[in-house]
This record gives structure tokens, sequence and C-alpha cells, in this order.
């Protein structure tokens, strides 16, 4: 933090002095209000934020930065808290801007198939608010995300092999900067050739260039027909082969998911799915017109059949899919249902789709050299998988599933892969950075952070490690 002469503390006090006299009523120094604000899920690091604010506009959230950018106090947006590698987590003398109270939708265009939404609405509030419409919103994490949280963790889920993530599906953005300065990105329309493009500088900048406020998104038509299915399988590679060869082949599934047999038991358990064997299991949704359903299904039967799939058991109501989909989505809670006094960490990586195989191998030789279990499940459709590591809730214990995750990370690094598919950087994936992208890389996103917030308040520690000209 570039210097100023008064105390940290000093800074705190005059910025949250200044806002008491226009925001007091939105202003919570409460124990339990910032200790909900003090972590994420998963990830074992957390401070209390020294007060939380709760923004109510976009206005609020400029005034509140620009206060922090006069004053040097380092501002940590907070959506739903569902991340999970230690985003959320303040350094010390900080505030936590909740956002989470901007929940209206602002536009829907449904002929246009957009909408216009404040940061703090969730994906799930979105798609009950529009349903009459017709229209929906695909991209689903499964924590209960804020879609400003969503963009900024560059989120996706099970329906990303078929609509895309958080990048394909935001058209725009209004982003207030570290200044306070407000300013919009994109616009409605499908495509521009236009200037840089901000709005996907900010999708996946975890907080650290600015706070976004309004999200332009784009909606996709419900699907006339979704038929859901599973099919298990004896032998993992015999999974992971049919689902390459769907994607090799182009056919559209909506979502494919995988569970190995230690998730599947967990799940069987957790969620009461009855009729299942604890076997590595696809989950399938296919989507559109009947008559295309019907070539989709039979196209993935005859090529999971010459793998061994052992049958399609359909989920032949609505009920049965959202039970099927609802498994699947609570499968971090199965995992830690399985030891509830352990501490449960997400593992995330990807690879090229062809090399998924491999990965799981070498995966399974590292979970069992450490003694430790671990499920796995993944959108295999993206080549992106997790492991759930359970572990005893000591330093030691953190400490081994650490050691495990950087193991599972080098291996994807290795092929050609990426750290973080979906859940981003935080402060648990900094150390792979550098890997993955290159000293040149990194050195241009130091600048982007150095020009953008040039007294480093937003979500300082995150994202970037240190190094030249930026000290996190
Ligand atoms: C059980 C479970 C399952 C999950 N499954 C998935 C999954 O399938 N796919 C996936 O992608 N993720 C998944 N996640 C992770 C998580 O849900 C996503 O990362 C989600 O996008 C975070 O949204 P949030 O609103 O909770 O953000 P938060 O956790 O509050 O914040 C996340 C980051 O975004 C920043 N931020 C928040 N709001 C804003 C804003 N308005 N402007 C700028 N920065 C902001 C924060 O500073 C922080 O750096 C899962 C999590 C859990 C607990």
């Amino acid at each position: 933090m570039p210097e100023n002469s008064a105390s940290a503390a000093d800074r705190l006090h005059a910025v949250l002095t200044t806002l008491r006299a226009s925001m007091a009523d939105q202003i919570s120094t409460a124990p339990s209000v910032r200790e909900e604000h003090s972590h994420g899920e998963a990830m074992t690091a957390a401070r209390l934020p020294e007060a939380v604010i709760f923004a109510e506009s976009t206005q609020d959230v400029s005034t509140v930065l620009s206060a922090c950018h006069a004053h040097r106090v380092p501002v940590v947006a907070f959506g739903a808290g569902t991340s999970i590698e230690g985003h959320v987590v303040p350094p010390e003398h900080a505030i936590s801007l909740d956002l989470s109270r901007m929940t209206d939708i602002l536009a829907v265009n449904a002929e246009d198939l957009d909408c216009r939404v404040q940061a703090g609405l969730t994906r799930q509030s979105l798609n009950a608010q529009i349903r009459d419409t017709g229209l929906f919103f695909p991209v689903d994490p499964g924590g209960e995300a804020t879609l400003g949280g969503m963009c900024a963790t560059r989120a996706s889920g099970t329906a990303a092999v078929r609509y895309g993530t958080m990048k394909e599906n935001v058209l725009g953005l209004t982003v207030v900067l570290a200044t306070g300065e407000i300013i919009r990105t994109g616009g409605r329309v499908r495509k521009s050739s236009t200037g840089y493009d901000l709005t996907s500088l900010f999708i996946g900048s975890e907080g650290t260039l600015g706070v976004i406020t309004e999200v332009q998104l784009r909606l996709h038509g419900r699907p006339e027909t979704l038929s859901a299915a599973v099919c298990q399988f004896e032998n993992l590679h015999d999974a992971v082969q049919t689902v390459m060869e769907i994607i090799q082949c182009g056919i559209p599934v909506n979502r494919v998911e995988l569970m190995d047999p230690v998730q599947m038991q967990a799940s069987i358990q957790f969620s009461k799915l009855e009729g299942y064997r604890a076997l590595t299991t696809l989950f399938f949704e296919f989507a559109g017109a009947p008559a295309a359903v019907q070539e989709q299904v039979s196209a993935t039967e005859a090529l999971a059949e010459p793998n061994n799939g052992l049958g399609f058991a359909w989920a032949e109501s609505a009920e049965d899919r959202s039970r099927l989909w609802k498994a699947r989505h609570d499968a971090f809670w199965a995992a830690k249902a399985l030891a509830p006094q352990a501490r449960v960490i997400s593992t995330d990586c990807i690879v090229p789709i062809s090399r998924l195989g491999t990965l799981i191998d070498g995966v399974y030789q590292d979970i069992k050299a450490s003694g430790l279990r671990a499920p796995l499940l993944g959108h295999v459709g993206d080549g992106n998988f997790h492991t759930l590591i359970i572990t005893e809730d000591t330093p030691e214990g953190h400490a081994q599933a650490w050691e495990l995750d950087k193991k599972i990370v080098a291996r994807a690094l290795a092929l050609e892969g990426s750290c973080s598919g979906e859940h981003g950087v935080g402060m648990g994936k900094l150390d792979f950075l550098e890997t993955e992208h290159g000293a040149g890389a990194l050195s241009v996103m130091r600048a982007l952070k150095n020009t953008m917030d040039p007294h480093h308040i937003l979500n300082p520690g995150k994202l970037l490690p240190a190094g030249p000209a930026y000290t996190g």
C-alpha cells in the first residue's frame, strides 16, 4: 500500500467518520456481521473486516470507494461469500463492501434476449422472477451466488458445456473504479468491434480492478423439452472416453457431469439417491425440440454402449430431474457430511479434454499416496473437475490437503491446463500464476492493476502475486 503518514487505523477511522455522515444506517461493526464477512467457503483463511458497509446503489459504491481511495483504505467487494479460494478474506484494517442489497432487475428485453440487473441479485432469484418470459439465465455455480460475484470470478457450472461461462454471457457492466468514478462497459448488442474489451477485463478480476454494480446479461429461451439420465460405468476411463467422444462428435448435450465412486457413495447417502450404485457415474441432460432431444439421446447411448456403459436410467418427471441436479449441486455438502468435523478443501483444475483421463489417473495416484479421502467430480464436458479433499481441521491437516492440491495443479499445468477452470485465484492459487501465464503476461497484469488502482485499495493480495512494481 503506498505511503500515507497517518496509521492504517487512523485512515480507516477517517473513512468511517466521513461515511457515517451520509450512510450511518448502512454501516455495521457488529461482531456477527464482521464474522460473516471474514471468509468465504472451504478455504481455511479468515480475518475480520473492521466494518461492513451495505451498498444500496451505484452511487453508494462510488461514495465508499472515493473515500477509501482518498484515505488509502483497502476495500473488499462481497457478494454472497460463496467463493472458495479466500477471495473475500480482508487484509488488515479493511472494509467489506457488501452488494447483496442491490437486487433489482432494471430491464428485461425479452425480444432481444437480454436483461440488466443490479450486481447483488442471485441467479436463482433472477430465474424465478423472469420465469413467465420463457427465458432463463443458464450459468449455475453450485452456491447461491450473486451475479456480480459470478462476473468477478468468471464463474461457470454444469451448463457451461452448452451455454458457456460468465465470459460468454455478459454483454456489459456498470463498474465503479478505485477512485469512485463510474463507467459503463459494453452494451446490449451481441457483438461490437470497437475499443478494448473492458467488459472482459472486469470479468474474472475478483474485485481487484473495480466494483461491478450492474450487469447486462444474455438470456436464453427455455428449451421445449428437457430430458435427464444417469449412466454408470465400472471403469472411470470408459466414462471419460464416452464424454470425450460426445464432445468430439459435437452432440450438443445440455450438461454432462461426472462423479467417481467415492463421491457417488457420498451423494447416494446425502441426497437419498435410490437405485444407484457407488460406481463412476455420468449425469446427462439433453434439451431442445422433442425430435432433437431424441436424436441426441440416441447418439449418446450409441457412444456409451461400446464404452461399457451399464445402461441409461431416465429421470422422467420434472421432480426426478430436479432431484438429480440438486444432488449434483449438493455434492460439496455430501462430501462434507462424510466427516462433519473435518474440513473439505475443493480443488479445481482443467485440461484439454483429451488429457482428462491421464490427469485423473495421476490424481488417483496422488490421492492414494496422501492417505486422504478425496471424492472426485466434475464438469467433464469442459475437461474441468474438482476433488473434494477431506482433511482434519487442524494446521497439519490443512497443510496435508494443500500439498495434495499442489500436486494436482502441477499435473494439470504440465498437461497444458489451468490451475482453475472456474473458482478463480483468490489467495489459494497465487503460487501457480507465473507458471501458468509466464512472467511477461504477469507484468502486463501488474501494470494494469497499478494504473487502475494506484493505491492498491481494491481487494489487495488477491488474483495477482506480488512482484516487480506490485507489492500485493
Ligand atoms: C457448494 C459450492 C459449489 C460451487 N460450485 C461452483 C461451480 O460449479 N462453478 C463456479 O464457478 N463456482 C462454484 N462455486 C464458487 C462460487 O459460488 C463462485 O465463485 C461464485 O461466483 C461467487 O459468487 P459470490 O456472489 O458468492 O461472490 P463472493 O464470494 O462474495 O466474491 C467472490 C469474489 O468476487 C468479488 N466480488 C463480489 N462481488 C463483486 C462485485 N459486485 N464487483 C466486483 N467484485 C466482486 C469479491 O471481492 C471476491 O473477490 C461453488 C461454491 C460452493 C460453496
